[in-house]
């Protein structure tokens, strides 16, 4: 695989930086974009040197295959800025990994690992003043890679774009999130791409999204798609649920995302004390732990809000709530993995980086 070193970066900066226009106190999700982003083509057979220049449109043949053939995937990852100015990221290696997963399965050539963290590394340096030290706020990071080769053919392109875009972002707070169990729906399926994070995953699960929002839900928890007996996912998160005091989640498969969010959570919690069980949820257990009150928790996971507490889901025509919890373990094991992240504490498990 080929090495860079980020010193090896060409850097062309913008001329006037947009900082200054942007109200830090007062930030959305992922909604304005720092002043430069990192772009790397692959052509001829493979991927050019990386560089950094200010973020900006880029243009594209209509034939570009990405508008025919959805063939795109992303990642999703955070850098932080503690008291001292020091930027930490947190398990990047993880991402790193998990996009070249996503880019065997849609066809799309791997990354070199070191174009993607040398990359970032420089982008980082460049753009550290966009990094966000509010409590719950940090820099939201996207890579991603599209083809942009042209053809109406249906095949792989011969040439991608990688491009690593960032975006200050506040706390993501959604408040309490009530989830409809979906049964006719599915967002993946065994053989298919729900363990990429392809674009078009996250395509097909907005009309479904849609309707649950209809009814007045606002997430949807996806169900395994041949039986629909078993939780699989909550929206774009894993789903844990509590039921008396063990954690449950699903393994991951073929069609479910491995969360480094969750992955750390199950860590943390065994750490904690807390008892988890990696194993399959049926609906129906979940439907009866609810009516007999070992339902404690519920909640989503994953880098955006870490932690999504879910108050209730709908099944088949009827609600059920999950009562508040005073010793809930969504919050405890929130405050543990932020704490880490935002260098608060000691990071035992060698998970947070500095850069
Ligand atoms: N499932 C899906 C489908 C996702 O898109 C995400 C967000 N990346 C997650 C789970 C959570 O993964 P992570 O903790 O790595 O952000």
């Amino acid at each position: 695989m080929a090495t860079l070193t980020k010193n090896e970066i060409k850097i062309t900066t913008c001329e006037t930086s947009k900082i200054n226009s942007i109200d830090f106190s007062n930030l959305a999700f992922g909604q304005v974009f720092s002043d430069h982003m990192l772009t790397c083509d692959f052509k001829d057979g493979k991927w050019q040197s990386p560089e950094i220049v200010p973020y900006g449109p880029l243009t594209l043949e209509p034939s570009a295959k990405i508008f025919h053939y959805g063939q795109s995937i992303f990642e999703g990852m955070k850098a932080y800025k503690d008291a001292n100015d020091n930027v930490f990221l947190f398990r990047p290696m993880d991402n790193i990994k998990r996009l070249n997963i996503s880019a065997k399965r849609l066809a799309i050539p791997e990354l070199p690992e070191a174009y993607f963290m040398e990359g970032l590394k420089a982008l980082l340096d460049l753009d550290k003043d966009w990094i966000p030290t509010a409590e719950g706020s940090s820099l939201y990071i996207r890579p991603f890679i599209f083809a942009s080769g042209e053809g109406f053919h249906a095949s792989p392109a011969n040439a991608y774009k990688f491009i690593i875009a960032t975006a200050p972002s506040g706390a993501y707070f959604s408040g309490k999130v009530k989830v409809l169990i979906e049964e006719k729906y599915s967002r993946s399926a065994n053989g298919g791409v729900g363990f990429a994070k392809a674009g078009g995953n996250y395509a097909g699960q907005f009309y479904p999204t849609q309707l649950a929002k209809d009814k007045g839900y606002q997430q949807v928890i996806w169900t395994d798609d041949t039986s629909h007996e078993y939780i699989e996912e909550a929206g774009a998160m894993n789903v844990f649920v509590r039921i008396n005091d063990t954690l449950l989640t699903s393994p991951v498969s073929d069609r479910i995302l491995d969360g480094i969010t969750r992955k750390s959570i199950l860590e943390l919690a065994e750490a904690e004390g807390i008892k988890t069980e990696v194993r399959k949820v049926k609906v129906s257990e979940l439907v009866e732990a609810a009516k007999n009150g070992s339902l404690k928790e519920m909640f989503g996971a994953g880098t955006a809000a870490v932690i999504s507490p879910i108050s209730g889901f709908g099944f088949r025509g009827e609600d059920f709530e999950i009562p508040e919890q005073d010793n809930s373990f969504g919050l405890q094991l929130k405050e543990r993995i932020v704490a880490i992240q935002t260098n608060k504490t000691e990071d035992p498990y060698g998970w947070r980086m500095k850069v």
